[in-house]
Parts: C-alpha cells; structure tokens; sequence
C-alpha cells in the first residue's frame, strides 16, 4: 500500500464506489420494472375496453331480441282482431276479444322492457366511452414513462460504466495478498463486504468492536468484523495514529 494513500482511504474510496455503482443499478433496473408495471395498466385498460364493448354487444342483441318479439305479437293482435269479424260464435267472439286483452298487457309489459333496455344500452355506450378514454390516457402515459426511461437510462449507463471502470482502477491499489479475498468479500456481501467504523462498532452490522480491533484500525492495520465479515475502515473525519 503507497505510503500516500492509507488502507483507510482505500477501503473509504472502494466502498464509496461501490454504493454509487449499486445506486446506479438500482437507478437503472428502476426503468424495466416501471416499464412491466405500465404495460400491466394499459393491458388492464384494453380488457376493460374489450369486456364493456362486449357486455353492451349483448345488451344490443338482447333489446333486438325483445323488439322483434313485440313485433310478432303486435302482429298477432291484429292477427286476432282482423278474427273477431269473421267469429262464429259469441263464445268465440269472447275467447278472441280476452286472448287480445291478455297479448295487450303483455306487450305492455314487454315495452317497459325495452325501455329500460334502451337505458341501460345508453349507460353501457357511456361506460364504453370512459374505458376507451382511460386507455387512450394510459397508452399516453406509457409512451412518456417509456421515452422517461430511456432517457434516464442513456444518462445513467455512461455513469456507471465511468464509476466501474475506476473501481477497477482503485481495486489495483489493493495488495496483490489481499485481492483474493476483497473478490469473495464483495462477492458474498456486497457493498455491505465494506464498513466504516461507526464510533466504536462496525457500521453494518453494529457490533462493538473492541479497543484492541479499534487500535488495529487507528494503526492503519487490515481488520475484519467478527460478527458479519465486513472490511473495516476509519471514517474520513477519524485520524490514524502515525
Ligand atoms: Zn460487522
């Protein structure tokens, strides 16, 4: 280790760019997961759209359905009525005019169906006008998150690979003895394989280190958390014993 550089600023500047390289990734796998999630909306959107058109479809069908059937029957009661001229019977003459009474009433009834038919196939048509804005809003979205996030991701990926390459630089600073084990450290835990010492325990996991681990660190000497295995290292405002 160059007589210039401690093996506290070493161990301080790795760690620092290790967090920046993990907070860049994050920054960066932020964009899929984003991206996954405005997809999801607007395939929402889309069934939405997809299940009103197709519920008001029915109900279409459906009032055709009752006004055809009005239709036949308004038939049949004239059907009915052109009968009771040619009725041979009082008898009959009376059967005629209570079938007609009785197919009135029923297309009454039948009527007042299709009334509320036509209603509901109004307030259908409405609810398939808001789904299909909703959509249109969510595709605009999705069109800006996307074109957010290759923005932020054409920003962030010249960073990162700036910040890698000069970890790999500082790394080289490391005793060649040491390397070895600084790869499985980081390979194991991390940014986390680092620590700075925080008053007088480890920064990650918050054991006491003991005055002798303590008086290690203030020599400049390499020191390892008994607890969680991380590098440990003196803050910048702690000065080494020289
Ligand atoms: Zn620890």
């Amino acid at each position: 280790m160059s007589e210039a550089k401690s093996a506290a600023d070493l161990l301080r500047h790795l760690h620092r760019l290790h967090r920046q390289i993990n907070d860049l990734k994050d920054r960066l796998s932020r964009g899929p997961r984003q991206i996954k999630a405005g997809e999801a909306a607007v395939a929402a959107c889309e069934k939405a759209c997809t299940d009103a058109a197709e519920k008001l479809k029915k109900a279409r069908l459906a009032a055709d359905d009752k006004q055809l059937q009005l239709k036949t029957r308004e038939q049949r009661v004239e059907d009915t009525q052109a009968k009771l001229n040619t009725a041979s019977s009082n008898r009959e003459f009376d059967a005629l005019k209570e079938q007609i009474a009785a197919d009135k009433q029923a297309n009454e009834v039948l009527s007042d169906e299709i009334l509320e038919a036509l209603e509901h196939i109004d307030e259908l048509v409405e609810k398939t006008e808001i789904v299909k804005e909703n959509l249109v809003a969510r595709e605009k979205e999705h069109v800006a998150l996307t074109q957010q996030v290759e923005e932020r991701t054409a920003l962030i990926t010249p960073d990162l690979e700036r910040v890698q390459a000069e970890l790999t630089e500082v790394e080289k600073e490391l005793p060649p003895d040491m390397r070895q084990e600084y790869q499985r450290i980081i390979k194991a835990k991390g940014e986390d394989g680092l620590a700075p010492a925080d008053g007088e325990s480890c920064g990650g996991c918050y054991q006491t280190l003991s005055p002798q681990i303590m008086n290690e660190l203030y020599l400049n000497n390499h020191v390892v958390c008994a607890a969680c295995g991380a590098w440990i290292y003196l803050p910048e405002d702690r000065k080494l014993n020289r």
